[in-house]
């Protein structure tokens, strides 16, 4: 594989969120090609590493400045990338950081391709699969949330565990090969009793880190969260004040366009996406022929439903069936338009739901009831908080298969204990569950268990 070592650029925060914004250029000529922009005291290439100069970005050939900046220069290997890097904190908005991107491209830098800063750190040896892995998820994370789970993920956390997992299999491979190879040797006895509480002990382990991988998912995908009712209840309201403060982060500059066929909205920190917003933004004909085939299908995909509910009318037999269909599902109820004379029978709708079901009531027009609506969608999913915050997230699809393919390897060891097979034949499952975990963190070669298990086990013959 040719690993190209060219000079990239992007930006690196996200658009539209506060005052500045960062450039970040790595590669073999970041500090020069950015000197050639950069009007300061003194030219970058004498700038020590990890510092930082206060100066103006300037179009190549006029000198004529774009914004005010303070850039810092990193030198090579103690960055990110383990290339030289310079980050640029433009501080004059959207227009200058465009401009500023515009002129690097000018002078040949290459625009990065998403995650390509990340890609280098891994082909350069600074960080580990799993720590790739976990800042993709950080790049494509879309709340502070679920940001936070994977910077934890990046920090190693899910790595430590993992080797702290492969280090315990590893010696009870030793023990298994003293066993095995020198039976006379009887000070390290095999039992079968302490091979089944290592493999039960790592077993437990491994489930505790799949235990948290739903949550891992919800939070990095967010909620999948479906807004059904009849037609005029309040939907398209409802979702209008969910999303109004939480626009799409669009722009024309390539590599930052986001996918916004789906809608996503921050709930106190728990990212929502929305189902079929589509749907509930058509014209409410269209709503009205279609909305019963949508709703039944956004039901089978929603980890969340909000059916609205009108309560300025009476309970209708369509309202019924949705009451009916949502009970496999979390729901919350909302009874809107409580501006208007109530004429629907709240009893009805507690009898027919499930007995802890949360109902909010509210006026979608005057924006009343949206605190409580919040607070319910936020302790539905939130109630073991502090639990939550604390814990390693897997989440990445690949993470789960894995620790399950090394639950299955570990299950199969013991079986064979269960059955009283020989131990050198259970070994070959231990050393699968090795491999297994190794691949989680991009490290799985089979002459490095066999180093690992004599580096472990001196036997002193
Ligand atoms: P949808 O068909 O379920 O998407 O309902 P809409 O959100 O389009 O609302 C239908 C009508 O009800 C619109 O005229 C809204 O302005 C009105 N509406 C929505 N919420 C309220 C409310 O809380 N009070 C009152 N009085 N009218 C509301
Ligand atoms: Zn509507």
């Amino acid at each position: 594989m040719q690993f190209e070592n060219d000079t990239i650029a992007a930006i690196a925060t996200a658009l539209g969120e506060g005052g500045i914004a960062v450039i970040r250029v790595s590669g073999p000529q970041a500090i020069e090609k950015v000197d050639q922009l950069y009007a300061g005291k003194e030219s970058l290439q004498q700038t020590p590493t990890h510092t930082v100069r206060y100066g103006y970005m300037v179009h190549p050939g006029t000198e004529e400045r774009i914004d005010e900046v303070l850039v810092t220069v990193m030198r090579a290997p103690r960055t990110f990338t383990r290339e030289d890097v310079v980050e640029i904190s433009c501080h004059g908005g959207l227009i200058p950081v465009q401009a500023t991107l515009k002129a690097l491209l000018s002078v040949g830098i290459r625009l990065a391709e998403p995650g390509e800063f990340t890609k280098r750190a891994f082909l350069n040896g600074r960080i580990d699969l799993s720590q790739a892995e976990a800042v993709m998820d950080l790049i494509r994370a879309k709340t502070d949330r679920a940001a936070k789970v994977a910077n934890q993920q990046a920090e190693g956390r899910l790595s430590k565990l993992i080797q702290q997992l492969r280090e315990e299999i590893v010696e009870t491979l030793a023990h298994l090969a003293v066993n095995v190879d020198y039976p006379e040797y009887d000070a390290e006895v095999m039992t079968s009793q302490f091979l089944q509480e290592r493999c039960e002990y790592i077993m437990n382990h491994i489930d505790e880190l799949l235990q948290t991988a739903r949550q891992g998912k919800i939070l990095r995908e967010g909620i999948a969260t479906a807004i059904i009712g009849r037609p005029n209840v309040g939907k398209s309201s409802l979702m209008n004040v969910l999303t109004q403060e939480n626009k799409a982060i669009v722009t024309d500059i390539p590599g930052t366009t986001r996918d916004v066929l789906e809608e996503y909205v921050n709930v106190r920190g728990i990212p929502l996406k929305l189902l079929d917003t589509a749907g509930i933004r058509e014209t409410e004909d269209l709503v009205e022929q279609i909305g019963v085939e949508r709703s039944r299908q956004a039901l089978e995909r929603a980890d969340l439903v909000l059916l609205v509910l009108n309560q300025a009318e009476e309970l209708q037999a369509e309202d019924r069936r949705l009451l009916e269909q949502v009970k496999h599902v979390t729901t919350i109820v909302i009874m809107n338009k409580m501006d208007l004379p109530g004429k629907c029978s709240i009893e009805e709708v507690r009898s027919s739901i499930l007995e802890h079901t949360p109902v909010i009531t509210t006026s979608l027009k005057e924006e009343k009831g949206i605190h409580q609506l919040e607070e319910a969608i936020s302790s539905l999913f939130f109630t073991g908080k502090v639990a939550m915050a604390d814990s390693t997230y897997v989440s990445n699809a690949r993470h789960i298969h894995l620790l399950e393919e090394a639950q299955k390897s570990i299950q199969d060891v013991l079986n064979g204990i269960e059955l009283g097979m020989p131990l050198d034949l259970v070994e070959i499952d231990l050393k699968n569950a090795w491999q297994y975990l190794g691949e989680v963190i991009g490290d799985a070669v089979a002459e490095d268990l066999i180093d690992q298990i004599f580096s472990q086990f001196c036997l002193g013959k």
